[in-house]
């Protein structure tokens, strides 16, 4: 008879990172249980019901280069219900509307001239093909993109993009922000679809969730909702203990999942040193007007506001890849606007910014008419974007605390990548893979 201890991990947060890295570990016949302070699974990438159906709470695409992502959605069964459809981009600057989605496009686009364009190609495809993303960490995104494309091209057509993401932050980033765009982009495809295809899961990302869920619950796992982790200790004799509500549960190791203003709020100073001495790591966060109408708002997937007065710095048109079927004929359009912690917006309230985006709404689309609006709401979500500051390797949290049963795993650690949901994946591979004698059940015959 085999005398088996798998060994009891704890894991906090449910987003994605949370999820998959518990599907991982009870591969490795660990039991698991997944720590969710709210009520639904999911974290920035959860799902929303918008009354006549549920969707993603903000838009989430998968593009072909996404190949952990794709693979994950494969294994657990979903492959059937990935959906590709051609993505159009348009770019909106001096009140008017361009298309960028081919050669022709960019060519007649009338901002650049034509040996800006040539500068422009070269930046994207120089770009597609740098390896070695430790020089970029040295530069600042505008010092490295006036070198490659001179300051016409930064000025024109980088820089209102770079605002639109980071806001006045724009500026204090490295050079491997915009390179980890580039990349997944333009990088070689890991999905035979062709150029400008973007995917989405039949149900939205609640599909993965509620699959991702199943799994675990097959194998003695589980994920506790409406459970906000208060603190995490050392344990005597090893492991770590998780305090939550009033109980407290020993785990023989412990993997932190959640954002760092979180980990520094919970965890004892003998795990693990949150802040570096030296500097902080910040977070940009977005608020999004999202509205759902019965008529379209937007041809393109996405449009990137090359226009400083907006409330907002893009407009998503989800529904312009999502079959209607899936929204129950609905439209459903996103309005987002990134923006740092100290920005005035957060303390408006819903309906005040509501009115505000309104307004940049009405002002982008004249012809817009609110009485084809069949709901709109705000969201926000304060922790999205770690700042990629030079140097940002040096001082990202280390994956395998000073505590030998403590590891910290969230995206803050992406240096070399951008924050989305296929380097999500590919960072639990990694750690599962590195770190998987740790995790593996001790089994003694
Ligand atoms: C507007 C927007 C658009 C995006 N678009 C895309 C896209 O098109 N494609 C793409 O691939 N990615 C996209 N992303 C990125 C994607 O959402 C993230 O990569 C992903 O959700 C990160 O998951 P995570 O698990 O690392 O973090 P999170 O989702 O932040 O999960 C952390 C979890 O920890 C929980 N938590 C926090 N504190 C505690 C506590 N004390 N106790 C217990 N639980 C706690 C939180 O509730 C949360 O669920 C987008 C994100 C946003 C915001």
């Amino acid at each position: 008879m085999n005398d088996a201890k798998d060994l009891k991990i704890g894991i906090i947060g449910g987003g994605l990172m949370g999820l998959v890295l518990a599907y991982r570990l009870t591969q490795l016949n660990a039991t698991v249980k997944v720590f969710e302070r709210e009520s639904q699974p999911g974290g920035l990438s959860t799902y929303y019901n918008y009354g006549k159906f549920i969707w993603d709470k903000f838009y989430h695409v998968i593009v072909p280069t996404d190949g952990s992502l794709i693979r994950l959605i494969e294994e657990i069964g979903l492959g059937s219900k990935l959906n590709w459809t051609r993505a159009l981009t348009g770019y909106y600057v001096n009140r008017s509307f361009y298309p960028l989605n081919s050669p022709k496009d960019y060519f007649l686009f009338p901002l650049l001239n034509i040996w800006d364009k040539m500068r422009l190609a070269y930046t994207i495809f120089y770009g597609s093909r740098i390896d070695d993303w430790k020089k970029l960490e040295k530069i600042t995104v505008k010092d490295w993109l006036i070198k490659m494309g001179g300051k016409r091209n930064f000025n024109k057509f980088w820089a209102p993009l770079l605002r639109s993401k980071l806001g006045k932050n724009y500026t204090r980033v490295s050079g491997v922000f915009i390179w980890t765009y580039i990349k997944r982009l333009f990088k070689a495809r890991e999905y035979p679809v062709e150029k400008d295809y973007m995917g989405y899961v039949t149900g939205g990302y609640k599909t993965v969730f509620d699959k991702l869920e199943q799994l675990l619950n097959e194998n003695n796992s589980n994920i506790h909702l409406e459970t906000q982790v208060k603190s995490i200790k050392p344990a005597e004799g090893g492991g770590v203990n998780i305090y939550y509500e009033e109980s407290v549960e020993h785990f023989d190791k412990v993997v932190f999942t959640a954002p760092l203003n979180v980990l520094e709020k919970v965890t004892d100073p003998g795990l693990c040193e949150v802040v570096n001495n030296e500097q902080a790591i910040e977070y940009q966060g977005v608020v999004c007007l999202v509205l759902t109408t019965n008529k379209p708002l937007t041809p393109y997937y996405i449009l990137n506001m090359g226009d400083d007065n907006s409330p907002f710095t893009g407009v998503i048109g989800i529904s312009t890849l999502v079959d209607q079927v899936q929204t129950a004929g609905q439209q459903i359009t996103f309005f987002p606007k990134y923006i740092p912690a100290d920005h005035p917006y957060w303390s408006k309230t819903d309906s005040e910014l509501k009115a505000l985006f309104l307004e940049g709404v009405k002002d982008l689309y004249p012809d817009f008419d609110e009485s084809d609006i069949e709901s709109s709401h705000i969201n926000r979500a304060f922790k999205v974007q770690p700042l990629q500051v030079l140097n940002y390797s040096e001082i990202i949290p280390k994956i395998h605390t000073k505590h030998p049963d403590f590891f910290v795993l969230n995206t803050s650690q992406f240096v070399n990548d951008s924050v989305n949901n296929n380097s999500v994946v590919t960072h639990v591979n990694s750690f599962v893979d590195e770190y998987k004698h740790e995790f593996q059940s001790v089994r003694k015959r």
